[in-house]
């Protein structure tokens, strides 16, 4: 089984803290729908099972496409894949477009999963962060979305925010988890290079990131996600009643996935090559029958890299017997050697090959991963 990235590199405006590939400006849209509808066609030859469990539409903003174009994006899909009966499929939405009708036709499309991008209930916080939607638009499309019919639906939050008061972060988590949603994103304020967050911050508009704030964030997080019942199967994710990310599991685990449309990463099982970050020369590139931009080989190191960073971060913890049969007994004895070295409340054994980080492991994850790299 496979999975299928759409990038929909589109955005009404930036919002301060974001690098992810879009801009602000649809003129370029029309080209670009029929770049990655000729790029389906492509491509169909890159993935080694053409049977698709997951789809999901990510960005920018796909809620900006009509309902029609992605009912033309999914025909597309199902006419050149094997697109399974229970296939997951996610669409990405903010609150200024989600309006009833909206979710309903994008229910009757298809689309089983909606990832809504709320990230505060605050108007405040929501303005300081150049969000489209205001706290009162956040709440209505939860209702709405439910009213539509949508079982799995999750919610971005983010946290670190220096202008949040503790009490403040607890309130957005327990009015979140008033929702009968399935699933939670929660990502810290990163400072990325070149956006307007770290331009602010250089200048002084901003507060800088504090660590402790986050730090304690994050520990309010896991508590009350816990209490609401959702199980933290991430380090920034947790899912109720099994509503996991099918597509985001399936790419920490190493299942192939071909992406599609600027700037979209494509893994075959040996190499990932991806598409530019540009719309005009993504355009270009497949008018020209051309796919890939640039393309790494993945050496069996570098495997192993991806599979330590990767599932670290997730409860299912790394697989001692895994990475001698993947890897070789040389990775597997490096590892144990250097594990021995992680503090005991930082992880558990729930079995004897696995090695799982707590919650209170988790906050470490990374410099953890980073240690026992080859
Ligand atoms: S809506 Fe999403 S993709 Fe677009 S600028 Fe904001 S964070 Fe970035």
């Amino acid at each position: 089984m496979s999975g299928i990235y759409i990038h929909f590199p589109f955005c009404k405006s930036k919002c301060i803290y974001c690098n992810f590939y879009s801009v602000a400006a649809l003129q370029h849209k029309e080209a670009y729908l029929s770049a990655l509808l000729k790029e389906v066609e492509m491509s169909t030859g890159y993935l080694p099972d053409k049977h698709v469990a997951t789809v999901y539409f990510g960005g920018g903003t796909p809620s900006l496409l009509d309902v029609s174009e992605v009912e033309t994006i999914l025909t597309a899909l199902s006419q050149r894949y094997n697109l399974s009966a229970d296939a997951e499929i996610t669409f990405e939405a903010n609150p200024e477009q989600l309006d009833k009708q909206y979710a309903r036709d994008l229910k009757s499309i298809g689309i089983n999963r909606l990832s809504v991008g709320i990230q505060s209930f605050s108007d405040n916080l929501l303005q300081l962060l150049k969000r489209r939607h205001t706290a009162a638009e956040a709440k209505q499309t939860l209702l709405t979305v439910f009213e539509a019919g949508f079982e799995n639906v999750s919610v971005d939050l983010i946290y670190g925010i220096p202008y949040r008061s503790e009490n403040q972060w607890n309130d957005e988590l327990a009015l979140a988890f008033s929702f009968p949603i399935t699933h939670l994103s929660a990502y810290s304020l990163t400072v990325e290079p070149s956006t307007l967050l770290d331009r602010k911050i250089r200048s002084k508009q901003f507060l800088p990131i504090d660590e402790r704030i986050e730090e304690d964030n994050y520990k309010q997080l896991i508590d009350k996600a816990q209490s609401s019942g959702f199980v933290h199967y991430e380090i920034s994710n947790f899912a109720k009643n099994g509503c996991f990310s099918r597509h985001n599991f399936a790419y920490w685990e190493g299942v192939p996935y071909l992406g599609l449309g600027p700037s979209a990463h494509s893994f075959d099982g040996h190499s990932r090559q991806w598409n530019p970050a540009d719309i005009q020369q993504y355009v270009q590139n497949i008018e020209v029958g051309h796919r890939e931009e640039e393309k790494e080989l993945l050496t069996i190191e570098m495997q192993f890299n991806e599979y330590v960073m990767l599932m670290l971060r997730t409860f299912k913890g790394i697989d001692i017997e895994h990475i001698k049969t993947h890897f070789g007994v040389q990775y597997a004895n490096r590892t144990l050697q250097h594990w021995s070295r992680v503090p005991a409340t930082y992880y558990c054994q729930p079995e004897a090959s696995h090695y799982v980080l707590t919650a209170e492991g988790m906050r470490f994850a990374d410099k953890i991963a980073v240690d026992l790299l080859a």
